[in-house]
């Protein structure tokens, strides 16, 4: 087994081999299973000895007993040591990803990772594709005609060494346990438990090789976490993870109340990244985006000044740099929906909420995300928010633009909009985005 972070692994010995459902039941009756035993489980769920209702049911018994530090840390050893680990050494320069929870319009990467190495460090975002209301990165950098998801190891290496940054996705190499134990907990009702999506995470990003992270972990109705503690001990649990492993990782809680940006889909959001990247962003995708780059840098020791480098144009200059190298054309049309309706607003007023979590639900359901993995996505159906909250609106100015390839699809992402605004006669108060830091 690997040592990582000063931390020795549980050795492998010679105490008897355990059977599975010992160890089902020591943890539905909340004992806790030695590093050994979490390796023996792990080893013979992928040699096939251990049946997938047996996981299972582990895996239910951790959603509510949860896992200890120490379970912790043996249980992520064992994600990332069921796969390869990559050696980033030959790239040169200080490495640091990001990794987001997910939200609603939330098109940060497709910025932070040129914003950054613009600055000087090297940026290896491996990324996931969307499931439910929120968007995946790799569906939305697929709206760019000829653009490649998919790298060899040395691709990778080789656009990160070109380019200092590369978007792609996850090898099948990496921590290729977690694959299967997602699929599974995603049919067992136990993904929504704090140890095993901390595990989930940490473990893609430890294999990955990077020397520093920055979690990026949302808050709100739009967000995996809606409850600032749940995301709170998450960040703290990653964060120890991390550090742990020997990556320098910081977390900010930030706020997923609202979309980020005015556009939620899969090419609308290409666009509004490249807008940011040329200096026409809008004000809270550039807050969060600003707020990331620089613990980035700071994680990664690069004294830079991100917005400067923004204005400058050169990030524009990476992302352009980045997407050719992954084949793509930076400057193809994107595609446009065959279909637009407009919401108009009901009343006069200020526009005081416009939840995430509808306005996701409706640009899933109008084509631009997927229910099953499997699903594909449709690169041009999406939302426009064209008022956000804190703006004063007009009856009967138009609030969202809906747009689909599909016209049968606009009741159902009507449906799925509910009450999604509220107007009224006072003005919002507009929290700061970022609530909090969490880690050194
Ligand atoms: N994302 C992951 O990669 N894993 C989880 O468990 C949840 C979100």
């Amino acid at each position: 087994m690997t040592e990582a972070g000063g931390h020795a692994r549980p050795a492998a010995s010679d105490r008897p081999v355990p059977a599975a459902v010992d160890l089902i039941r020591a943890k539905r009756d909340g004992v806790p299973l030695s590093g050994h035993e979490i390796d023996w489980m792990f080893g013979a769920y992928l040699r096939g000895e251990v049946a997938e209702e047996q996981m299972s049911a582990l895996l239910m018994a951790i959603y509510f007993r949860g896992l200890e530090p120490a379970e912790l840390r043996a249980w992520t050893g064992a994600m990332i040591d069921s796969g390869e680990r990559l050696d980033l050494s030959g790239v040169g320069l200080p490495t640091v990803d990001k990794h987001s929870t997910g939200g609603v319009g939330d098109k940060v990467s497709l910025i932070l990772a040129p914003l950054v190495a613009a600055c000087g460090a090297a940026v290896p975002q491996l990324s996931g594709r969307g499931l439910g209301h929120t968007g995946g990165t790799l569906d939305k950098l697929e709206a760019i005609p000829g653009w490649r998801a998919a790298l060899s190891n040395d691709e990778m290496l080789g656009v990160l060494r070109d380019v200092g940054c590369v978007i792609c996705a996850a090898g099948a190499g990496l921590a290729p346990a977690d694959r299967r134990l997602y699929a599974l907990r995603d049919v067992t009702g136990t993904v929504e438990s704090i140890p095993l999506i901390a595990s989930s995470i940490m473990s893609k990003k430890i294999a990955e090789g990077t020397g520093a992270l920055v979690l990026d972990v949302k808050v709100g109705s739009g967000a995996f976490m809606r409850r600032e503690q749940d995301a709170r001990l998450l960040a703290q649990t990653m964060v120890a993870l991390g550090t742990e492993y020997g990556v320098r990782t910081t977390a900010l809680l930030t706020r997923m109340d609202t979309p980020l940006g005015r556009a939620v889909g899969n090419a609308v959001e290409v666009e509004e990244s490249v807008a940011t990247l040329a200096g026409f962003g809008p004000a809270d995708l550039v807050e969060v985006v600003l707020a990331l780059a620089r613990q980035m840098l700071r994680l990664a020791g690069v004294d830079a000044d991100p917005e400067a480098v923004l204005a400058s144009g050169r990030a524009l200059a990476r992302y352009r740099g980045m997407i050719a190298a992954q084949g793509g054309d930076p400057d193809a049309p994107l595609a446009v929906a065959r279909h637009i309706r407009t919401v108009p607003a009901p009343a006069e007023g200020w526009l005081r909420r416009l939840d995430a979590r509808a306005v996701g639900n409706a640009a899933w359901r109008l084509g631009a995300g997927r229910a099953r993995k499997e699903d594909p996505v449709s690169a041009a159906a999406g939302v426009l928010c064209l008022a956000k909250p804190g703006d004063w609106v007009q009856e009967g100015e138009p609030l969202l633009e809906l747009r689909a390839d599909d016209e049968s699809r606009f009741a159902a992402g009507l449906a799925a909009l509910g009450d999604a605004f509220e107007i009224g006669p006072d003005s919002p108060a507009l929290p700061d985005l970022v609530i909090d830091r969490i880690g050194g």
